[in-house]
């Protein structure tokens, strides 16, 4: 047996690199697959957050671009019609025109982020441009509601270094949105669309962008209902951004 043994080592002996490469290479492909599966919900940078890890079956919708007079009541209507909370991420200088629609969300219970006063794309601004266009829109959220924002949504989902230390001197926290919870709404893709495509790749913790402004916002207001029914179904709460955060 020991000299079986001893040959079967000899006659190995010399292919010990190769099979040191191929075990090498296959550490090397779960690792990739892994990072893949973190990558495909979101990114890895620790000043923002894309999604919460958490079991507990809970979802944040996110709602970008308002307030907007023809959408907005009707959404938190919805809302509310189901028991659901939500976090509107307001343009400072729309909230100026529609204040009473930011109280009537607080008054529901939904939580109001900053997404910059002009919907300015930060990325291409300088620091002190993007810490005061920042703090304009903190300011016109508190002067509507009484409440300072602590979550900021950037536009088109950018950012960089500059961002980063923009949204940290206006304390602010950066909320994106799950890669594969974005419904893309805004180019009215039809109702649908927009209801699979939340409902399709759904998980505990998903962060879900919807649009409430900038255009004709009708099919997001026609899936929402929908949306909300199956999730309940599943078994799933609806919270807002921050207290997902606490749920991780
Ligand atoms: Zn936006």
């Amino acid at each position: 047996m020991t000299g079986f043994f001893s040959l079967s080592v000899r006659r190995f002996y010399p292919y010990w690199k190769v099979v040191l490469a191929v075990l090498l290479l296959l550490v090397g492909m779960v690792q990739w697959h892994q990072s893949e599966a973190v990558s495909l919900r979101g990114g890895t940078n620790p000043h923002i957050t894309w999604y919460v890890k958490t079991t507990q079956k809970a979802v944040a919708l996110t709602f970008d671009d308002g307030p907007w007079k023809s959408s907005t009541p009707k959404i938190l209507h919805i809302l509310t019609a189901n028991h659901a909370v939500a976090t509107f991420f307001v343009i400072g200088q729309q909230v100026l025109g529609d204040p009473q629609i930011l109280r009537q969300a607080i008054r529901d219970k939904m939580e109001i982020g900053n997404h910059t006063y002009s919907h300015i794309n930060l990325s291409s601004h300088s620091l002190f441009e993007d810490v005061t266009d920042l703090k304009k829109a903190n300011q016109a959220i508190k002067n509507a509601t009484g409440i300072t924002p602590t979550l900021l949504r950037t536009p088109y989902g950018t950012y960089n270094g500059t961002v980063l230390k923009a949204a940290q001197i206006a304390h602010l926290h950066v909320v994106m949105w799950s890669w594969t919870e974005d419904t893309r709404d805004w180019s009215n893709p039809g109702v649908e669309t927009i209801v699979s495509r939340v409902l399709s790749h759904i998980q505990p913790g998903d962060i879900v962008l919807f649009h409430d402004g900038g255009s004709n916002r009708q099919q997001t207001i026609e899936a929402l209902p929908i949306i909300l029914n199956d999730l309940r179904l599943r078994g799933y709460r609806f919270v807002t951004v921050s207290q997902l955060m606490k749920m991780q």
